[in-house]
């Protein structure tokens, strides 16, 4: 019988593996706790949560809400024993994470098709393979990763500017245009006049920022980021440190030909320019205070942020140059990612995209071509921006309205607009689902 390999038995890799197990075919996988630990987990539990207990809103009108029926509706495992473990958190889906790693463990061990091997993966085995080692992946097996990938191609941290939804930006208080009108004029200028770039600046030097995790400093105590200083610490070099950093006004003019003050630059982040990012404001700031300081800008005043900023420890590789939207390598087809090593970001985006990859494994397994879902869907979209976004600018990305292909007609009321894209995706991932499990049946 054929084996198909999981490494990893976090969120994406116990989706991945019964998603397999589930498909007939026999699965080894590979988990290297507690023998090797990680500098975030404590325990030997399959499906650890790191961190939170909370796997985000489980209101359907919202984007991680969806998300989470779309898993229910392809029946994922993770999803089933977080409703089994529930604790009550209003809105949102929390979990008694002692029981919830304890229910993932049991079921995948004690699933007849699944051998767990508690061995560290350093190099990758023959075969079909899922790696699901996610942001903590260990040295030797991320060299293997740098290897197959390309070395440029992986990354260990994550320093991100936050990304805003492009129709909540006041458009009448900024202009487009390139630096010194070289290119075509992509950026949107937001300018500030000097009272509000210094009412920003002291807002922005005295926010506060989020702890840093002890595995994110070095034996001095200071942050171990690569190259790249948060926008608050240039700020704190001077008052005028932005202005000639991030900030920089030269080569910018608005409509009435004038230069303003300073100028925040916004970059399209995806090909529909409906998400946009603050260019070159990388931060550490936590992220009420984001909202608070970047909304400060008069061009954001009422921005909504799909993803805040963020410098933490993150191994994840540069998928648009690599990855296909059915989470297989391009070059090596026999080859799977998921979880947050692949670009998304949180505990369900990693759960869905290991759901992906097991199924697409097993597919290719029994000789049927890897699935790519609908682009209405969550799922769909999030596989669909980690596999195609800018290589040159990518950064890992969690589930949002925004990288869902517009509504046709627009909605124009911000509640409606959501249940029209719950909407339409459940029912696109259903009907294309039902065809996925109706050819199965027939298979069989
Ligand atoms: C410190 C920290 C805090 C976070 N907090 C949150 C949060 O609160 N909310 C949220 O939504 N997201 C959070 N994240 C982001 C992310 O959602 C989680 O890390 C999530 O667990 C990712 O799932 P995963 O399956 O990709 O990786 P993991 O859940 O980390 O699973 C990877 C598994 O692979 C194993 N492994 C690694 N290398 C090898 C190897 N060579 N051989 C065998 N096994 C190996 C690891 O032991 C681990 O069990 C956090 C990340 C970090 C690092």
């Amino acid at each position: 019988m054929t084996v198909v390999t999981v490494i990893g038995g976090g969120l994406a890799g116990s989706e991945a593996a019964w998603q397999v197990a589930q498909r007939g075919l026999a699965v080894r996988l590979y988990e290297m706790r507690p023998q090797v630990m990680t500098p975030a987990h404590h325990t030997g539990d399959l499906a650890e949560l790191v961190c939170s207990n909370s796997l985000g809103s489980a209101l359907e009108t919202t984007a991680g809400g969806l998300l989470k029926r779309e898993l229910e509706l392809m029946g994922s495992l993770i999803l089933e024993a977080a409703r089994r473990t529930q604790v009550p958190a209003g809105g949102a889906l929390a979990v008694d994470r002692e029981r919830f790693a304890q229910e993932v463990t049991c079921r995948v061990t004690s699933h007849p098709r699944i051998e767990v091997v508690r061995e560290e993966c350093r190099t990758i085995p023959e075969g079909i393979v899922v790696i699901a080692t996610g942001p903590l992946t260990s040295p030797a097996l991320s060299s293997t990763l740098q290897r197959i990938t390309k070395a440029e191609n992986l990354h260990f941290y994550d320093a991100a500017a936050p990304i805003v939804l492009g129709e909540t930006v006041r458009y009448d208080l900024g202009f487009w245009g390139a630096r010194y009108g070289k290119g075509s004029p992509d950026y949107f200028n937001c300018p500030l006049t000097k009272e509000e770039y210094l009412a920003f600046w002291n807002a922005l030097v005295t926010a506060e920022v989020a702890p840093l995790h002890e595995h994110e400093v070095d034996p001095e105590g200071f942050p171990v980021f690569e190259g790249c200083l948060p926008v608050e610490v240039i700020a704190k070099r001077g008052q005028d440190a932005l202005r000639y950093g991030p900030f920089r006004p030269v080569g910018l003019v608005d409509q009435e030909g004038r230069r303003p003050y300073a100028v925040l630059q916004l970059r399209r982040e995806n090909t529909e320019a409906t998400l946009f990012n603050l260019v070159g404001c990388q931060t550490r700031l936590k992220w009420g205070e984001q909202k608070r300081v970047f909304r400060m800008i008069p061009a954001l005043q009422e921005a909504e942020f799909v993803r805040y900023g963020v410098m933490h420890r993150n191994t994840f590789i540069n998928s648009p140059r690599v990855l296909t939207a059915g989470f297989q390598f391009r070059e090596e087809g026999r080859l799977f990612l998921a979880g947050q090593v692949t670009g998304v970001e949180g505990y369900v985006e990693s759960t869905a995209s290991g759901l992906l990859a097991g199924v697409n494994a097993a597919r290719l397994a029994q000789g049927q071509e890897p699935l790519v879902l609908p682009r209405e869907s969550m799922l769909g979209s999030l596989a669909h921006y980690v596999s195609t976004a800018d290589p040159e600018h990518f950064q890992p990305m969690n589930a949002n309205f925004g990288i869902l292909p517009p509504l046709d007609p627009p909605v124009r009321s911000k509640q409606e607009r959501k249940l029209a894209y719950t909407q339409r995706a459940l029912r696109v991932l259903a009907e294309f689902w039902q065809g996925v499990e109706e050819e199965s049946t027939w298979r069989n």
